[in-house]
């Protein structure tokens, strides 16, 4: 263990209340860490501290595909949130920004513990476990469990599934190396379907998704000449693309996979309009453009090959700063 990984076991040892915030709109990496992690900590014998766990969305609600996760039932609404943590933990947020009003409660935190597998990073904790080599949160969130001396239940193993199978794109990204397959089986040992999250998490949509996502496919437009010859597709998710079937933003978020399908375009870019009418731009590449320092050059942060940014005005003005950006490197 380094002495960072030493430090946060002994502040999560004595500590007796123990505060979770993972970043605002969480994928399944983000909630399925934190919740793996508040089963951990509250289930310890003799004592447990008590945990608190939550994430700044308003209005709070846990996202429909992520419902069936294990432990929702210990989250608390960022209101009820403490203003001044002990122990604060954070998960997959690469920033301070991205715990939205939970910002504040980081910031005052005696001590914050940054758990996060993010190469763009800012290490704004009094104790950073950062591993951008890391294929997920999970995979550190795993490592702290077993650290801390908690054995795996299922319900645990469960969260952590979930969000390695995220983020390693159902185990098809490079990151999907053999410590990732090694960690699924001891997480499978326990006795989880893994039907259970690829179903939630992939194969199960409304019937109006299908009306969504043939309006965005038939709008998707094909730059063969960006990124240096390399191309570039785009699309995007209108509001009006959602309104006939009443379908929430985050019911837009398969549809980048579709588009990156695309063999004539190394990067894939889905623009989804919120509800406010800005877009949320989400940016996927294959194996030579680093999408994640360009999303971050753009106010967003991610991944080399996964990433995003926040956007307003024209969807293709967005398109054409994020290519603009992409030429220049
Ligand atoms: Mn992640």
């Amino acid at each position: 263990m380094t002495a960072d990984w030493q430090r946060a076991v002994k502040i999560l040892d004595s500590a007796d209340q123990v505060c979770l915030a993972c970043h605002v709109r969480p994928d399944a990496d983000a909630l399925g860490s934190m919740l793996a992690l508040a089963l951990a900590l509250g289930g310890r014998p003799g004592g447990a501290a008590s945990v608190v766990a939550s994430f700044g969305d308003a209005p709070f609600a846990v996202p429909g595909i992520l419902r069936f996760l294990p432990g929702t039932g210990l989250l608390t609404p960022p209101a009820a949130f403490p203003a001044r943590p002990q122990v604060m933990v954070t998960l997959d947020a690469a920033s301070i920004g991205r715990l939205g009003p939970l910002a504040a409660s980081a910031a005052a935190a005696g001590e914050l513990i940054v758990l996060d597998h993010h190469a763009s990073s800012t290490r704004f904790g009094t104790v950073n476990l950062v591993d951008p080599d890391a294929a997920a949160t999970a995979v550190l969130a795993h490592q702290l469990i077993s650290e801390l001396g908690i054995g795996l239940t299922r319900d645990i193993a469960l969260g952590l599934y979930a969000g390695l199978v995220t983020d390693t794109g159902s185990f098809k990204f490079a990151s999907t190396t053999p410590a990732v397959h090694e960690l699924a089986a001891r997480l499978l040992a326990t006795g989880i379907d893994p039907g259970v999250v690829s179903r939630h998490l992939y194969d199960t949509a409304p019937f109006g998704y299908l009306g969504m996502l043939a309006a965005a496919l038939q709008r998707a437009v094909l730059d063969p000449a960006a990124c240096g010859g390399l191309g570039l597709v785009w699309t995007t998710v209108t509001r009006a693309d959602r309104a006939p079937a009443d379908l929430p933003l985050d019911a837009a978020e398969p549809v980048i996979d579709e588009v990156r399908k695309t063999g004539e375009a190394e990067v894939a870019v889905v623009l989804k309009e919120t509800d406010a009418g800005t877009w949320e731009v989400s940016v996927r590449s294959k194996e030579r453009v680093d999408v994640g320092a360009a999303c971050t050059a753009l106010g967003g942060g991610g991944h080399a090959r996964a990433a995003g940014f926040s956007a307003s005005g024209r969807p293709d003005a967005a398109v054409r700063a994020l290519e603009t950006v992409l030429a220049g490197r």
